[in-house]
């Protein structure tokens, strides 16, 4: 009898437009491998990846699992059945990849490969080569070799901060018809869940934010730090139409995993997620579309910041900033433009870490009627329009103007956040405790 063995497979790029979505497919082969005896060992991982990447699918969102099986190839080839017909139904409109590895493939340069691939833009080459060294890594990519990089970046990330994602599939008739889920049940089970579910719906808007609006499988995903209580929260939202599964998975959303490292602003690059400490070197302004920009300096270099229109409030926070506050703040970096020729961070959070005093010099009250004097001239002194007195020698007083914003992290509201955006209420939380597998929960099959 061949050996049992622990298995990893990763998956990436069945995103497209009117079919595909990459956990899906994954979904599919979770459903055949299940069928053929594999023992699971983790809720399967759903990775996202470095946001700010302009070619990335929808959500640059890559999938893999982990399990105990005897037979690779047999896995293999059904993995590969199940990616080519999904390919096939988007319209072979995305380049998928797909990877099979034992678990002691897994070594350092795709660790370091899957942390890159957070923050940083990755080449195929460098996927493909470092696949190349490991001989016993299977793949396979459909119509082009963009997934690899996603695919391979799964394969590994160790999900250290993680939270857990429910995500409930349609019966394929009624993919691309309105979704009919009734919006009271998702807000009463948002505030019935709190703080063990987040980002269901944007009190701001009102918007509600599990459903998707496309034509992809999904009805619904529903975000949170339990897989127990995603179990809960999923019974408590009122569905009118058949569903045909779901699917518990473990990943990095809401943790800032892409946001975990820092840069000085000289070494900041195109495209990347980074984190960057400085001074407020000139004050916010907003342009007519309600953008707001300021610049930020460190010992190195400046770098111009933008909070966008879509963040909303978050905006007035940014607009509170004076010269001289010193400030952490993350995000994604846009390359200069014809228009805009420097590059630009768009904030996606910020840390005020100590705020400057602000404050005006203004002429000294006349000291027996309490009015404020008026100014001779520079150097002359002031005099009292009340009662004539005149002051040669009195001095200027300073008068501070609150600020109005403390020291603290600020963030947009959740209609702007990215998957990888940490939530308010989870700074400060231990996100990196495990919830123990249970196999009996993370995948369940209705119709
Ligand atoms: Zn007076």
């Amino acid at each position: 009898m061949p050996e049992k063995k622990i298995l990893r497979l990763s998956l990436d790029d069945l995103d497209t437009p009117h079919y595909g979505c990459t956990t899906y497919t994954l979904s599919e082969i979770v459903k055949e491998l299940n069928s053929i005896g594999v023992s699971f060992m983790d809720y399967p991982h759903l990775v996202r990846l470095n946001p700010n990447i302009p070619w990335k699918t929808r959500g640059n969102g890559a999938v893999s699992i982990i399990f105990i099986y005897d037979d690779k190839e047999k896995v293999f080839s059904i993995a590969d059945q199940i990616v080519y017909e999904s390919y096939k139904k988007g319209e072979k409109k995305s380049t998928p990849a797909l990877i099979l590895c034992e678990e002691e493939s897994i070594t350092e340069d795709i660790m370091r490969f899957s942390e890159d691939a957070l923050y940083k833009v990755l080449s195929i080459k460098r996927a493909k080569s470092i696949i190349k060294e490991h001989n016993n890594i299977l793949f396979k990519t459909y119509g082009g070799e963009i997934g690899l990089i996603g695919a391979l970046a799964a394969l590994a990330n160790p999900l250290t901060e993680h939270t857990y994602e429910l995500i409930c599939y349609r019966l394929p008739k009624n993919f691309g018809l309105p979704r009919k889920v009734d919006k009271e049940s998702i807000i009463e089970m948002s505030e019935k869940t709190f703080p063990y579910t987040f980002n269901n719906y944007d009190p701001l808007t009102g918007r509600i934010l599990i459903t998707p609006h496309g034509n992809d499988p999904i009805l619904f995903g529903i975000r949170g730090i339990s897989p127990h209580k995603l179990v809960e929260a999923f019974s408590m939202i009122k569905v009118y139409e058949e569903i045909s599964h779901f699917l518990i998975f473990k990943t990095n959303q809401g943790t800032n995993a892409h946001l975990n490292f820092s840069f000085k602003i000289n070494e900041v690059k195109s495209y990347y997620s980074v984190k960057v400490k400085g001074y407020v070197k000139t004050n916010p302004v907003i342009t007519k579309g309600g953008h707001v920009f300021f610049m930020l300096a460190d010992d190195t270099s400046e770098i111009c910041c933008a909070a966008y229109e879509p963040t909303k409030n978050f905006r007035n926070i940014v607009l509170k900033l004076r010269v001289g506050d010193y400030i952490e703040v993350g995000g994604g970096v846009r390359p200069p433009t014809r228009r805009y020729r420097s590059k630009v961070l768009n904030l996606e959070y910020l840390n005020i870490l100590s705020l400057v005093e602000e404050h005006v010099y203004e002429n000294p009250v006349c000291p027996k009627c309490n009015r404020r004097t008026k100014s001779l001239g520079k150097n002359k002194g002031f005099k009292c329009e009340k009662c004539k007195s005149r002051f040669p020698f009195l001095p200027k007083e300073k008068r501070i103007i609150p600020r109005n914003i403390s020291p603290g992290i600020y963030i947009p509201p959740p209609s702007a956040h990215r998957h990888l955006t940490k939530p308010l209420q989870y700074y400060g939380l231990n996100l990196k405790i495990d919830a123990p597998f249970d196999a009996s929960i993370f995948y369940r099959q209705f119709n």
